[in-house]
Parts: structure tokens; C-alpha cells; sequence
């Protein structure tokens, strides 16, 4: 946008809304210029907090008048680049509508606003003993993940976001509100527009208000740790834990130089080499405790070198909390660098060909960072770290990241389990959907958002009519 019109801009929307927060200050500009990813910053022209449907709506309205592009941001932990607003105009911080709507306790459901962040919404539902499962590992908010379908380790038993939306309040590019789905939990009722605006990355419309599935948290846990002499081993584990009907409530799979690394900076202590973290949960001890062995054989049958069980609530937090870690004890492992984070997934029964086929191209790539995986998913990421000079070292990484998206799509997999397109997984959504697939895609985005204004440049390669501030 042009100076002038920036200069202008926050007095035309104090006019529009006149208690709306607005701020042009550097430190807020930058705050919202990026998320967790390794892309660029691009600084938005301003940043507003709406406090309801009714600020998104004639914020929109005078958007869309004016083709300002609109960015909303939940918490930004995003590492695909998918809240930047590479092409200026306002950033739309959600952070204050950020309240549990209506808890409906014998349905096992909440209605909430989208900028609440998950981890505050499960402390609060946790006093009525329910929670809401999908796990990432940052503190998200609830919008940034229906915006971007989040999963995590809770995803194998639970299902991912996507799965547990019944109903959305979406405000659509012309200040248009809208309602979907229905508080039933079976709907059949014409096209399923709920599930369209989850993963769409705020391109369709701003989600204002979620009516979200919960689940009565377990009484009994257990946290299992089995390390293994090769990659290769502990996947055919994965394969045959999750074939044995075990249900584990979190499956997941760190190679040695995660498990090294966690090592180092956690007060964990685990088996050098490649290590599966296990959760199993029940509403009997009885049940748990015959679970436990069973794992235990499956895992000693593919070769296990160690392995660790524990009943109890402690077991599995310091588990999980070093799970949850292994991110920034990576970037934290290799100081000053950048990174390619990769997020393929298949079926489940070619996980251990992709664990093998990820391996053997971390060595030919001689790529420095590590694998962890949702493997009760089928979900591999790998970090793949170079000093910002190196320009071979990007190469590389980004070598990776194109072959083993190539290698998902030939296993009907995907080149993004969970952290969706954003800027990086645009160059692959042709390969991986087709010309009239994408070509559709494409329609539905001009018919919500005809002058694309919502979070442009993310998703799809629909260049807006105004220039990008990164081009
Ligand atoms: C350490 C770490 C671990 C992670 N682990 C996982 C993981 O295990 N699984 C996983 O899925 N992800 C993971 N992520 C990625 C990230 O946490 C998720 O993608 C999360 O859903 C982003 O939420 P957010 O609130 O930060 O959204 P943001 O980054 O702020 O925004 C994400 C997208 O949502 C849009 N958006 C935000 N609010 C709305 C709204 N109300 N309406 C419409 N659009 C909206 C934004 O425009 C943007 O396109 C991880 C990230 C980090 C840093």
C-alpha cells in the first residue's frame, strides 16, 4: 500500500469501529510479521484485535471496499509460513475473543471463540474433567488450528481437528456472517461447509466462533519408552502395534539424533538410538495393565534394545513435555541456523518404507538436524538445518523436502500431514491434486473471497491485483 494510504488507514477504521484497538507501533508490526518458520518477515501495515463477530464483520466490509488484504493470526506458532502477511494491509489478531462460548457438558462439547489458546481452553475444561485432544506441540490457538486442520500426539486415538468440529460462525470477505453444521453429531445435511473452512488457512472466511467435540479425560495412563538399534526396526513396531488393535492414545517416533539431542537438554533419560514414546489410556487399571506387556513383546519381537513402562500421571508428563520439546531443542541445537521443516504422511502401512526411504536420504543429503515422527499417523517430519550463507546446504534441505513429497504422493500419501500449504507446499498442490481438482480449488477461493483480500498469496498461486510487499 502506498504511504499515503497507510498514514490514513488507521483513522478510516477508527472511524469504522471506534473502540477497535489499532496499532502501527514497530514492536507490534513485528511481532506479526512472522510465525515459527524460517521465511521472511513481511511487516503488515496495521494490527487490530477485534472483540466480536460484529468488529471481523465491518472490519471485512471495509476491506473488501477498499481491497486491503485481511491476515487473521491466532498465536503464530505456524511453520509453514501460513499467518506472514506477505502482502501488507491489517493483521487481524484474534487474541481477544478468546472465551468458552457455552460448555455443553452432558453433550461433551464447547462452543468458543478462536482465539482462545488450546492449552488454556483444556485447563478450564479440565475442571469439568473433559478435553479437547488434538495436541500440536505450541500453545495454538483453537482458530490457528481449525485454520490450518493441526494434529499431534493424540491424533492416532482422537483424530485430527478437523475430525472433532461440529459447528462453525464464519465471517465471510464482504462482512457476510454465516453459520454451519449443526450441535448434532450426526449431520447429513447438504454440502459439508464446516469442513471446508478447516485447513483453509483463513483464505475463505474468518472463523469467529467453533462448537468443538470432547472426550471425558482417561483415569489411567500409561507412558512407554522402547529404544531400538535401527529406524527401520522400530516403524515395522509402529506397524504392528497399531495392527494389534492396542489403541495406543499417542504413538510416536524419535530418530538418534532427536532422541540425542533431547537428551542432552531434558532431564529425560533414554536409551541412546532411535526411540518410540507410547501412551495408552483406559477407564480400568485392569485393562492397562494387560496392554502393557503386550506392547512390550511386540516391541522386544522387532529387536528392542531398552524398554520402559510406567502406570501414572507423572511418567507420562515428563514424557510428553520432552516430546514436546524436540523443536526448539533443535533450533537451540544449531544456534543462527535456518531450517526446512518437512511434514509428509502416508498410509500406515507404508510407514516403515517411508522411515527407510527418509534415513537413507538424510545420509546421501548429508542433512545436520533430526526425524521425529507422529508415527501412529503415518506423519514424518525432519528439520533440516544450514547456516544462512550456505547456499549448497538450502540446496539440499530443500532437495529433502521436494523427494520425499514426491516420495508421499507415490505412496498415496500427502505433502502436508498437518501444518498445511502456507507459502512452502504450494509448488506441490498441482502434482498432488491434479488440474481439475486444483482447478476447483481455485473456483471456490473466487467465489468466497472474489477480490482477495483473505491471506493472499497462501494455499494457492493466485496472484491478488495489488503488488506483494515480498515478492
Ligand atoms: C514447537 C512447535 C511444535 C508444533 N507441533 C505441531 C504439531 O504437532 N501438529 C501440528 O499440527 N502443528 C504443529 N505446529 C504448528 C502450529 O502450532 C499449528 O499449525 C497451529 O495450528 C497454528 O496455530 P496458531 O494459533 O499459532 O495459528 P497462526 O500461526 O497464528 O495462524 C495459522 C493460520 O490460521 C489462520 N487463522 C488464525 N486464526 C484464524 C481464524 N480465526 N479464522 C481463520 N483463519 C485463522 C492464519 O491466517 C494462518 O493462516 C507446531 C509448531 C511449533 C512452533
Amino acid at each position: 500500500m502506498a504511504e499515503a494510504t497507510i498514514s490514513s488507514l488507521q483513522h478510516d477504521l477508527k472511524r469504522v469501529i471506534p473502540n477497535l484497538e489499532i496499532s502501527q507501533r514497530t514492536a507490534d508490526l513485528e511481532q506479526h510479521a512472522r510465525d515459527q518458520s524460517a521465511y521472511a518477515a513481511v511487516l503488515p501495515d496495521v494490527v487490530v484485535w477485534p472483540e466480536s463477530a460484529a468488529d471481523v464483520s465491518a472490519l471485512l466490509r471495509f476491506a473488501n471496499e477498499r481491497r486491503i488484504p485481511v491476515v487473521a493470526w491466532g498465536a503464530g506458532t505456524s511453520i509453514e509460513g501460513n499467518p506472514i502477511p506477505v502482502f501488507g494491509g491489517i493483521v487481524m489478531d484474534m487474541g481477544r475473543m478468546n472465551r468458552i462460548v457455552a460448555l455443553h457438558e452432558r453433550d461433551f462439547q464447547a462452543t468458543v471463540q478462536p482465539g482462545i489458546f488450546y492449552k488454556d481452553m483444556n485447563r478450564e475444561l479440565g475442571r469439568n474433567g473433559l478435553f479437547f485432544p488434538p495436541d500440536p506441540g505450541a500453545n495454538a490457538s483453537v482458530g490457528g488450528m481449525l485454520a490450518n486442520n493441526a494434529s499431534g500426539t493424540r491424533t492416532v486415538k482422537y483424530g485430527s481437528t478437523r475430525d472433532n468440529v461440529l459447528a462453525l460462525e464464519v465471517v465471510l470477505a464482504n462482512g457476510e456472517v454465516m453459520r454451519t453444521g449443526s450441535r448434532s453429531v450426526k449431520q447429513s445435511s447438504g454440502y459439508d461447509l464446516t469442513h471446508l473452512f478447516i485447513g483453509s488457512e483463513g483464505t475463505l472466511g474468518i472463523i469467529t466462533e467453533a462448537t468443538l467435540k470432547l472426550y471425558p479425560i482417561p483415569t489411567h495412563f500409561s507412558a512407554a519408552t522402547a529404544a531400538f538399534p535401527n529406524v527401520e526396526a522400530a516403524s515395522e513396531a509402529v506397524f504392528e502395534i497399531i495392527a494389534s488393535g492396542l489403541e495406543p492414545t499417542a504413538l510416536e517416533l524419535l530418530d538418534e539424533t532427536a532422541v540425542e539431542i533431547v537428551t542432552a537438554q531434558t532431564d529425560l533419560i533414554l536409551h541412546p538410538g532411535p526411540n518410540l514414546f507410547m501412551e495408552f489410556s483406559s477407564a480400568s487399571l485392569a485393562a492397562l495393565t494387560e496392554t502393557l506387556p503386550i506392547v512390550r513383546e511386540i516391541c522386544r519381537g522387532y529387536g528392542s534394545v531398552s524398554y520402559r513402562d510406567g502406570v501414572g500421571r507423572n511418567e507420562r508428563a515428563a514424557l510428553w513435555e520432552a516430546r514436546h520439546s524436540v523443536f526448539e531443542a533443535q533450533i537451540r541445537h544449531f544456534p543462527g541456523q535456518n531450517y526446512i521443516v518437512t511434514d509428509v504422511s502416508v498410509p500406515i502401512s507404508r510407514y516403515p518404507e517411508l522411515i527407510r526411504a527418509t534415513h537413507k536420504l538424510l545420509d546421501e543429503l548429508q542433512i545436520h538436524g533430526g526425524m521425529v515422527s507422529h508415527a501412529g499417523d503415518g506423519n514424518v517430519h525432519t528439520t533440516a538445518f544450514f547456516a544462512p550463507d550456505d547456499e549448497p546446504g538450502k540446496a539440499r534441505a530443500l532437495d529433502l523436502s521436494d523427494r520425499l513429497v514426491d516420495l508421499a504422493l507415490r505412496m498415496s500419501g500427502t505433502s502436508t500431514g498437518e501444518h498445511g500449504v502456507g507459502l512452502g507446499k504450494q509448488k506441490f498442490m498441482l502434482h498432488e491434486h491434479g488440474e481439475t481438482t486444483l482447478g476447483l480449488m481455485r473456483d471456490i477461493k473466487k467465489l468466497f473471497d472474489p477480490n482477495q483480500i483473505l491471506n493472499p498469496g497462501k494455499v494457492l498461486d493466485l496472484p491478488p491485483s495489488y503488488p506483494a510487499r515480498n515478492p
